[in-house]
């Protein structure tokens, strides 16, 4: 479904990714690790076109999405995206925000957005939540808003960035849990994680990012249990 190849990004004299591909097939999810720094979410910022990249070929569903002429918006419009911060407008309600792309993007009338969405939140507990402003939420409920609010589009692929590394530790479980739920309905997923217990439980493969390259990737049981390579294991061994 989304296939990269040789990607190739830096800001200024500072190369990010160096020749990454990846291939990310209809229901699949793939989660990328690696330290901070080694380009985890410049390479998904490359994968959704909120970022240029310098060389090399994104393809989605055989498209091009990386020939320059091609509308960002429009592709971005097939994609949900999850990000550690920032997620809802605070000015708008719950349900608004939940709603604010299928209505503006995807002119999807507001009766069936509202539905959609009403039946989502109700899934997750939130139904109650749908007229407050994200401000009266907790971190974990803002952040299932905003998982919310990326799949109600039936987004092709579902971008989530280190959606957990700013929640409180007690708040982790139910946006993970939420996630896996997501997964396990067949979404297709790319997601850049430090949770190396929820990649190993989640993903069905694990790409290891190290300095702009993909050092090893493969099945959790084997990058996340037993690495090939001397750097997979050093990475790994901060987590134990
Ligand atoms: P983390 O685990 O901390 O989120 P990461 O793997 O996501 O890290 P990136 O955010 O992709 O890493 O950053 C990789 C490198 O690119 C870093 O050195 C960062 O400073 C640099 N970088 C990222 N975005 C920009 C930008 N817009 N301008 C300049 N440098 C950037
Ligand atoms: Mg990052």
């Amino acid at each position: 479904l989304l296939q990269a190849d040789g990607i190739w990004k830096s800001f200024g004299d500072r190369s990010v990714l160096r020749g990454v591909s990846l291939d990310l097939s209809v229901h699949e999810v793939v989660a990328v690790i690696g330290a901070s720094g080694s380009g985890k979410s410049t390479l998904l910022r490359c994968l959704n076109l909120l970022e240029t990249i310098d060389d090399g070929v994104i393809l989605l569903g055989g498209e091009d999405i990386s020939d320059p002429r091609v509308d960002g918006n429009r592709v971005r419009a097939r994609f949900g995206a999850v990000f550690q911060h920032y997620n809802l407008f605070p000015h708008l309600s719950v349900i608004d925000n939940v709603t604010l792309a299928a209505r503006k993007v995807h002119r999807m009338p507001r009766r069936d957005a509202d539905a959609k969405a009403m039946a989502l939140l109700e899934r997750i507990g939130l139904a109650d939540k749908a007229r407050e402003h994200p401000d009266r939420l907790s971190g974990g409920q803002q952040q299932r808003a905003a998982i919310v609010r990326a799949v109600v589009t039936d987004p092709e692929v579902l971008f989530l960035d280190e959606i957990t590394s700013a929640l409180d530790p007690e708040l982790v479980g139910e946006v993970l849990e939420l996630v896996q739920s997501l997964a396990e309905e067949g979404a297709t997923i790319l997601m850049a994680t430090h949770e190396m217990a929820f990649a190993r439980d989640v993903a069905h493969r694990v790409l290891f990012l190290d300095e702009g390259r993909v050092v090893e990737e493969g099945p959790p049981s084997e990058v996340l249990v037993a690495p090939r390579e001397e750097r997979t294991r050093r990475f790994l061994s901060r987590f134990t």
